[in-house]
C-alpha cells in the first residue's frame, strides 16, 4: 500500500534510476495521482496497468508494495486529440517516455488547476522543461508563453479549423488575461 502513504514521491526518487529531471517528473505525477486515492492510480494518471508497470520497471525498479492501480477508465471527449497533438510533436516519437507523458499530461489536463499543479510538479518551470524536452516542436510554437492548457486547446482548435476565440488576434482580446499571465 506504499502509494497511499505520505512520502511516496521521496520513496520513488530514492528507488529511481535514469535521468534526474525525467525521474523527478514521473515521480511528481505518480505521487500526485496516488494522493487522489481511492481514485485508481491508472485513472488518475491516464495509463493502463501494464503501461504503469513498464514505467515503474524502467524508472523505479526498486519500488514495490503498490496498491492495485485499477483501470484508467474512459477517455474524456478531447483526451485522445490532446494525446495526438502531443505525440505529433514529440521530440522522439518512438520513445516510451514521450508516450507515457502524453497520456499523463492529457489526463491531468482535465483537472481544474494550472497544469503544473495538476501534474504535481514543483513549478511551471518544470512543466515548461518537460514540454520543451519531450514535445519540443509543440513547445516552440508557444512563442508568447501562453498558459499551457489554453495553448493546447487553441492548437487543437486551430488544427481542426475551429474558431473558439472572441478575437482573431490575442492583443486586445477581452480574454487576454485568461490565456496569458502568471500561472502560480
Ligand atoms: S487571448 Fe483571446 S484570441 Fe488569444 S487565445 Fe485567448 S481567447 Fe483566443
Amino acid at each position: 500500500m506504499l502509494a497511499q502513504q505520505p512520502g511516496f514521491y521521496q520513496s520513488l526518487i530514492a528507488r529511481g534510476v535514469g535521468d534526474a529531471f525525467d525521474r523527478h517528473v514521473f515521480a511528481c505525477i505518480l505521487a500526485k495521482g496516488a494522493s487522489e486515492f481511492p481514485r485508481p492510480l491508472a485513472a488518475a494518471v491516464g495509463l493502463p496497468a501494464p503501461e504503469l508497470a513498464r514505467l515503474l520497471a524502467a524508472w523505479f525498479p526498486g519500488i514495490d508494495g503498490l496498491a492495485p492501480v485499477g483501470e484508467p477508465g474512459p477517455d474524456a471527449i478531447e483526451e485522445a486529440d490532446l494525446r495526438r497533438l502531443l505525440m505529433d510533436h514529440a521530440t522522439c516519437p518512438g520513445s516510451d517516455a514521450a508516450r507515457w507523458l502524453a497520456a499523463m499530461v492529457a489526463r491531468r489536463s482535465l483537472e481544474p488547476d494550472h497544469l503544473w499543479q495538476d501534474l504535481g510538479l514543483s513549478s511551471r518551470a518544470d512543466l515548461s522543461g518537460l514540454l520543451r524536452r519531450h514535445f519540443g516542436p509543440l513547445a516552440e510554437k508557444n512563442t508568447r508563453d501562453m498558459k499551457w492548457k489554453k495553448f493546447f486547446y487553441r492548437q487543437m482548435c486551430l488544427d481542426e479549423g475551429i474558431r473558439v476565440c472572441k478575437s482573431p488576434v490575442c492583443d486586445g482580446c477581452t480574454d487576454f488575461s485568461l490565456c496569458f499571465g502568471p500561472e502560480d
